[in-house]
């Protein structure tokens, strides 16, 4: 039985204060989740805030990105050994405003990938299509690429300690959900992708689906065999909105 995880990605939102109150409303009622393991992934200048705040909960944490590199001439970026110091369990790589928005290739999101369980972090591997994509039929073919450069550079051993968030990018951000239907199918197809290489990873994957997740959708969603948590945007910047997930976990 695969353990349901419920990742928020604050992407760039937040200040000291909103981020206080959010996690205390988030800690004051986590009791009521019983099921799921809960993340926030804050912008990186907050992760201090958030180790604080979280140290010695039962709620982990983790970045949005990491650099490729380790250290030195890289003006703005934040290496992978930075996020170890402030306790990340989680590092989000390829989500599909990365990809999009700052043209991370596949190879380069398989390098982030590689970066960090070289730390011994966990990364959060995002793929998903375009709706162009989906409408022309390639949902599939896009989701096997974006895969298939995690396969070739760190080979399906890698998947055992990593997360896999499917993510539609036309369900991102837009209101518009996959159907538990639609989202199941692209999980199954995954899974069965990875059950060609190695049948036992396959099985013990955690699969997210992340596009618009609202209390109101989570549990069937959730329900769905290869669904396996979620990664929340907009509904992780609102404790209640955030926990009613949780408990669909
Ligand atoms: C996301 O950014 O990963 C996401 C799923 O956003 P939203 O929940 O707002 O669609």
């Amino acid at each position: 039985m695969r353990q349901s995880l419920v990742v928020g990605n604050w992407k760039m939102n937040g200040s000291l204060e909103a981020n206080r109150s959010l996690i205390e409303g988030i800690k004051q009622n986590i009791v009521s989740v019983k099921n799921a393991e809960m993340a926030v992934c804050p912008p990186f200048i907050y992760l201090q805030q958030i180790k604080d705040l979280l140290d010695n909960t039962n709620i982990s944490w983790g970045s949005q990105d990491v650099s490729q590199q380790d250290l030195g001439a890289f003006t703005g970026e934040i290496s992978i050994s930075m996020l170890v110091d402030f306790g990340c369990k989680y590092v989000i790589v390829g989500h599909s405003e990365r990809r999009s928005i700052y043209g991370e290739s596949d190879k380069l999101v398989a390098e982030k990938f590689a970066k960090v369980q070289s730390a011994g972090l966990i990364p959060i591997l995002c793929v998903g299509e375009l709706l162009e994509e989906r409408e022309a039929g390639n949902t599939e073919a896009v989701v096997k690429r974006q895969l298939d450069a995690i396969l070739n550079l760190q080979g399906v051993a890698s998947l055992e300690k990593s997360v896999i968030a499917y993510e539609p990018v036309w369900a991102i951000g837009t209101g518009k959900t996959a159907s538990p239907q639609q989202a199941q199918d692209v999980h199954a197809f995954i899974r069965k992708q990875i059950a060609t290489l190695d049948s036992n990873i396959a099985n013990k994957v955690q699969i997210l689906y992340g596009g618009s997740v609202k209390g109101s959708n989570a549990k069937e969603l959730f329900a769905m065999s290869d669904i396996d948590g979620g990664l929340i945007g907009g509904a992780s910047l609102k404790a209640d909105d955030f926990l009613a997930i949780g408990q669909a976990g």
